[in-house]
């Protein structure tokens, strides 16, 4: 699941590819991933993608036109960029091709199909953009934001940061390295958390974000970043392996399709969780 340091990267690098470019081709492989039918794909043609930002896990493409071009990549999806000759494979879902034959591709690597894309007038027209919540790196994203928002839902604190409602672009993996920095149980319930805690949390969120993207930018350089990257986490991943702070070795709990790592010593007081008892995550 591409998260925020992900997609700014990814953001970065199509910025430097294909703003301007007229738009020569586009390609619907896959047609239940536009969820749009007006404006239709066919306008793009002709069209120069003027500029790319992000909120929360949406890639915004702003057109020329005033339409937006708005992807959302969900758990397996991701944009690939092809230069002249690179094929195309199965998973492609939507190609948008350049008059340099450079293209973006929508790509779904997953058996359920949940990337999409909208093509809209308005940004307010696509579902649940308007109920992203916090950026992380905007000014009202303060401790007491957060813990105003920690103390309005009774759940677990990592399916808490999941949920996009409260604070935008973070998933699975970042999440577990939050709240590894800041020493918390992924498993805590966000209405027990003092404001000290929030404020450790608020600050973990921001300074593990501000890495993450630093490193995935030094490890890509003046390429593309093509998936997910992790190696250069802590305990993300790194189940059995000594917690890099205690030597605990990293206790891992599965679920049908991600999983959550931790230190039983650092955040849950020496506990560690069997997977019934932690409950599923969202
Ligand atoms: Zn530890």
């Amino acid at each position: 699941m591409p998260e925020m340091p992900e997609l700014e990267i990814l953001c970065e690098g199509m910025r430097a590819r294909i703003l301007e470019r007229p738009i020569e081709r586009v390609a619907v492989h896959q047609p239940s991933v536009v969820k749009t039918f007006y404006p239709p794909m066919t306008a793009l043609l002709g069209q120069k993608i003027i500029a790319i930002d992000r909120r929360g896990k949406f890639l915004l493409l702003l057109l020329q036109s005033g339409d937006h071009l708005v992807i959302q990549l969900q758990r397996s999806g991701w944009l690939d960029y092809r230069v002249n000759g690179e094929e195309a494979t199965e998973l492609d879902a939507v190609t948008i091709a350049f008059d340099d034959s450079s293209a973006i591709v929508v790509v779904e690597r997953g058996s359920r199909r949940r990337a999409n894309v909208h093509l809209v007038k308005e940004l307010s027209a696509v579902p649940f953009l308007s109920g992203v919540g916090l950026e992380p790196f905007d000014d009202n994203f303060t401790a007491e934001r957060l813990f105003e928002y920690l103390q309005s839902e009774r759940m677990q604190l990592k399916s808490f940061l999941i949920d996009q409602r409260f604070v935008a672009g973070l998933g699975n993996a970042y999440t577990d390295e939050i709240l590894f920095d800041c020493r918390l149980s992924p498993f805590k319930i966000t209405t027990t958390l003092t404001f000290q805690e929030s404020q450790n949390l608020q600050s973990a969120i921001k300074k593990i974000l501000q890495e993450g993207t630093a490193k995935l930018r030094e490890i890509v350089g003046d390429k593309i970043l093509r998936c997910e990257e992790h190696s250069f986490m802590a305990i993300h991943g790194r189940s059995g392996q000594s917690c890099p702070r205690c030597d605990t070795p990293i206790a891992e709990i599965r679920y049908s399709d991600r999983s959550t790592h931790y230190c039983p010593k650092c955040q849950s007081g020496g506990k560690v969780y069997a997977d019934r008892r932690a409950g599923p995550l969202k």
